[in-house]
């Protein structure tokens, strides 16, 4: 025995002990040897990606020895090893230069959350009840293996479905690359806020299936419809950076900043000009903008090619969208819109963004069209200062993973609810909760307890992990091999790349290599159409295709910078086989629910802090102010001081809204950024599991949500439903304002 294997397991005592919850000897702490060198005190930085948005951050992480709680061999114990200590942006990467949001320097607690699942678990108690109990690893893997191997025995692989969050990386292309092989169906990919509506609408104008990038930092004048683009939208670090050139990196050169939209976001309080519009309505106001325009003569009616063709296409309905009939429709004055228009043909370069709830209608993708056409008329398309698409580097065509399937969970809902016999036997879920972040009208959760096994890679319980049968807990991405190809935000081709910067915490192991052990151990293995033996040998493979630097192979270059960025050897062909040169139909939004019974639109909207919900376990987060309402640990409604007056609500009393869908109480907020007729609430509290931070806490807006779509995509209409909103009752204290009713909670550590 030597001397690793002798002092494997010590009791600690004396100082050390104090880490554990009392002097009970039950519950002193094991001591770990090290098993990695650290040199005291002194601190190294690692590369790694942020993993909470699709912006794909580049992150420095300061990592430095320290004592961690671990689980090894099923005992929680001490070590000595190198952790991360804090998070800052990777200043060498394009999107992030630098810098972080929030969410990003927050995410650190995933790897020290006290409610990670730290081994794979085995459900033992009624399905959704919570109860699970510890198994190895090997039965785990062995219990997986032979769900698929029955699926295969019974020539059944169809019935395997993989549900993931959309990732733009190689780790998707791997999911997808394993179900090939085993004869399954391509990944599922969801997200609440997924930004299907503007790739479409790309597509079609401008032949990219891929978000856009703006280049602010040249921009003079710029128009967003609805875009939260500093706060949750597309890539927010990249363009907050930008947008603090367009503002003052230019000497003399403050560029004019329009939003429309119905309730004031982050964004929209920066603005120079904020101007609510009626929800549904964005697209006719910038088609009217283009109308002026056109009328006065401002810009030529024809941008050329492909964006040309789609102007022009507009120009012959342009004449209806008359000052006059832009303002019945939106509520714009023609005075006001005849200013902005002059402004915008003046401000060259100038450009129009759309994003957010102005996309969440059934009109959805009309209201993008006409944005595009309105930048395509500016002649912003491709221009300094306007929209532009940032070079894919595609690496084994894996951009596509970072796309995602709409109208499918609702679909395999459906299915799963209408056949006696589920058509799926077998589920397995990456990284998504669909159960909290689609409308109840859906009947997720209805129809996945109808599925006989689910498995879950998850690294916490929530609502649909709840549900599995079994776990297999994943690696935080600190612990893990990470990489991602951003689809937007920078003028250059990215593809980051990153080690693990440090030991794993738990007993957990990375999904991606968890997958590749079981395609090993079929009874049928997948061999050589799967043949990778770890992750980190398929994206070695994948990263040395890229240019070399003159000195060095791609990756090793790429390791040392945390990514590799350039333009790639050939360009992309993003252009599908069916983008075609047309303006969709002029489209009215409809809306659920009769206005008579129902008058106010509601508006559920991505919280800076939770985005759709799954980073509200974060108490960094929790505890972080909502930066226009001051909001924490809590939910609230918001509605103008005008509807409040007339209802005798004051901000704090408790009221309930009820849509055709469901009804929920929450807090008031009385706000003057919101229109009269619209009411909002933010994102991501209302979660019934999800640790002990966000469980119990708050309400889930999107429960309510009626099941409309955007009519071509099939994207969920999340801004398309009408409420009642009714005062039920007093303060209850459940609503927290930063400075305020802060209560004594330990939880919130005071
Ligand atoms: S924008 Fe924020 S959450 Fe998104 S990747 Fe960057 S740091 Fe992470």
């Amino acid at each position: 025995m030597d001397r690793r294997d002798f002092i494997k397991l010590t009791v600690v005592t004396g100082a050390s002990a104090t880490l554990a919850s009392c002097g009970n000897p039950e519950h002193q702490l094991i001591r770990f040897v090290p098993d990695d060198e650290t040199t005291p005190g002194v601190a190294e930085i690692k590369h790694s990606i942020c993993p909470l948005c699709r912006g794909g951050c580049g992150v420095d992480v300061r990592v430095m020895e320290a004592d961690a709680e671990v689980v090894r061999e099923g005992k929680t114990g001490v070590m000595r090893m190198a952790v991360a200590k804090k998070l800052e942006g990777n200043p060498a990467h394009p999107i992030s230069q630098g810098k972080l949001c929030a969410r990003g320097q927050a995410s650190i607690q995933l790897t020290y959350h006290p409610d990670r699942i730290a081994h794979p678990l085995k459900r033992t108690g009624p399905r959704g009840s919570g109860q699970f109990e510890a198994i190895t690893w090997d039965a785990a893997i062995a219990e997986l293996v032979s769900h698929l191997d029955a699926l295969a025995a019974a020539g059944d692989q169809k019935a395997l479905a993989f549900l993931s969050r959309p990732r733009t990386g190689l780790r998707g292309e791997l999911v997808a690359q394993v179900l090939a092989a085993f004869g399954a169906a391509p990944p599922i990919t969801y997200e609440l806020f997924g930004e299907d509506v503007l790739r479409r609408a790309n597509l079609l104008s401008f032949g990219r299936d891929q978000l856009p990038t703006f280049d602010l930092a040249r921009t003079r004048y710029l128009v967003s419809f609805g875009a939260d683009f500093l706060g949750t939208w597309n890539s927010p670090v990249a363009q907050n950076a930008a947008y603090g050139l367009m503002r003052q990196g230019r000497p003399g050169v403050r560029a004019k900043f329009v939003q429309l939209e119905a309730r004031m976001s982050q964004t929209g309080a920066n603005a120079d000009e904020w101007l609510p519009v009626r929800p549904g309505t964005e697209g006719v106001a910038a088609l009217g903008i283009a109308h002026v325009m056109i009328a006065a003569k401002l810009r030529p009616a024809s941008a050329g090619g492909r964006a040309g063709a789609l102007i022009e296409g507009w120009a012959a309905g342009l004449p209806d969208y008359t000052p006059q009939r832009v303002e019945q429709a939106t509520g714009i004055s023609p005075a006001r819109l005849e200013r902005l228009a002059r402004e915008f043909a003046a401000g060259e370069p100038a450009a129009a963004i759309i994003g957010g709830a102005a996309l969440a209608h059934t009109n959805g993708l009309f209201q993008a069209l006409a944005v595009n056409a309105l930048n395509a008329l500016a002649g912003s398309v491709g221009a300094p200062g306007g929209l532009t698409f940032t070079p894919q580097a595609n690496l084994m065509n894996a951009n596509a993973r970072g796309r995602t399937s709409p109208r499918a969970v609702r679909e395999l809902a459906t299915a799963l609810l209408s056949a006696p016999k589920p058509r799926v036997q077998l589920l397995m879920l990456d990284d998504t909760n669909p159960v909290f972040a689609t409308p109840s009208a859906w009947r997720v959760r209805e129809a996945f307890e109808k599925v006989p096994v689910i498995v879950s890679f998850g690294q916490f319980v929530d609502e649909t992990s709840a549900l599995a049968d079994l776990i297999l807990p994943d690696h935080s991405f600190l612990e893990s091999w990470v990489d991602g190809m951003p689809e937007s935000g920078a003028i250059v081709a990215v593809a980051s790349v990153a080690a693990p910067v440090m030991k794993p915490l738990h007993q957990t192991r990375a999904m991606p290599d968890v997958l590749l052990e079981v395609a090993r151990k079929l009874h049928k293995p997948l061999g050589a159409a799967v043949p990778w033996q770890t992750f980190d040998e398929m994206l070695h493979k994948a990263f040395a295709s890229l240019p070399a630097p003159k000195d060095g192979d791609a990756w090793t270059a790429a390791q040392a910078q945390g990514g590799w960025w350039g333009e790639p050897a050939a360009a992309t062909k993003a252009e599908a086989a069916d983008a075609h040169q047309r303006p969709a139909a002029a489209a009215e939004p409809r809306f659920d629910g009769a206005p008579n019974e129902y008058p106010f639109h509601f508006l559920p909207y991505a919280s800076t802090q939770f985005m759709d919900g799954s980073t509200a376990h974060l108490p960094w987060l929790q505890e972080m102010p909502d930066p226009l309402t001051s909001g924490m640990w809590s939910s609230w409604i918001e509605i103008n001081p005008k509807t409040a007056d007339r209802l005798k609500v004051a901000t704090g009393d408790v009221v309930e809204i009820a849509s055709q869908h469901g009804t929920l109480r929450a807090p008031a907020y009385v706000s003057p950024g919101i229109a009269p007729d619209v009411v909002a609430m933010p994102v991501g509290q209302g979660h019934q599991t999800f640790t002990r931070f966000a469980s119990g806490r708050g309400e889930n807006p999107v429960r309510i949500l009626a099941p409309l779509s955007d009519t071509e995509t099939g994207a969920l209409a999340w801004a398309a439903t009408r409420i009642k909103l009714t005062r039920v009752g007093g303060p209850d204290g459940s609503l927290v304002l930063f400075g305020t009713s802060m209560p004594e909670h330990p939880e919130y550590g005071r």
